[in-house]
């Protein structure tokens, strides 16, 4: 038994990815995340998305983080984080609205598989605030499901002020904010965040550079 064949390789995934098994704490796993996204804007991604990823991450999972972000199809969120198969669960919906499934699947995330960080992610244009605006401006609610999506941004909406000229981006942001608190508030998730074991962020994606901006620094 030479020193040399004793001595452990550096862990898959990294340091971080080490501290990250050992702490499991919500600074960790936004430091994790963001770094992620700075591999991906410089153009140096470390994960690929192909066959041997899946094998690898086939066994028990433990993703560290969930991002609820928006169905736009320029925001793939394991690409923008740089992310590889088993480390985060995304969940997407139009305007990352919540309901019912959205909010028990990251209380699944939190509460079974001790996730312990949530982002939700906003980004530039998004056409479904774009749909909320237009909505209140015209007074016609659209048919269907998708006046629910209309009717959980509107509130962001109004508060940018229907008026103001930039009155989408402003409702991008302020629709984000509400999204973190209502899940900070969340039955399931309030305890675990008073307790400073989760942490609920909110981000905006910058559709031309691939940056992500942490709207509300915890
Ligand atoms: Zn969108």
């Amino acid at each position: 038994m030479g020193s040399t064949q004793a001595t452990p390789g550096p862990p898959a995934g990294g340091p971080a990815a080490q501290e990250r098994q050992a702490g499991g704490t919500p600074r960790v796993a936004l430091a994790e995340l963001l770094a992620g996204n700075r591999r991906f804007v410089s153009g140096q991604p470390m994960h690929g998305h192909d066959v041997t990823a899946a094998a690898a991450a086939s066994g028990d999972q433990q993703p560290y983080a969930v991002v609820l972000g928006c169905i736009d199809s320029r925001v793939p969120l394991e690409a923008i984080f740089d992310q590889t198969f088993g480390a985060m669960c995304v969940i997407r919906t139009g305007g990352h609205v919540l309901d019912r499934a959205v909010r028990g699947s990251i209380e699944f995330a939190v509460g079974q598989l001790g996730v312990p960080l949530v982002m939700v992610l906003g980004h530039e244009r998004c056409g479904a605030v774009g749909a909320a605006v237009q909505a209140l401006r015209s007074g016609q609610r659209p048919g269907g499901s998708l006046a629910h999506l209309v009717d959980e941004i509107a509130p962001a909406v109004v508060e940018a002020g229907l008026d103001d000229p930039a009155v989408q981006p402003l409702a991008i942001r302020r629709h984000v904010g509400r999204t973190v608190r209502a899940l900070r508030h969340d039955d399931l998730l309030a305890g675990p965040v008073a307790a400073g074991r989760v942490a609920v962020v909110g981000g905006l994606y910058d559709l031309a550079t691939g940056e992500v901006a942490l709207l509300d620094p915890p």
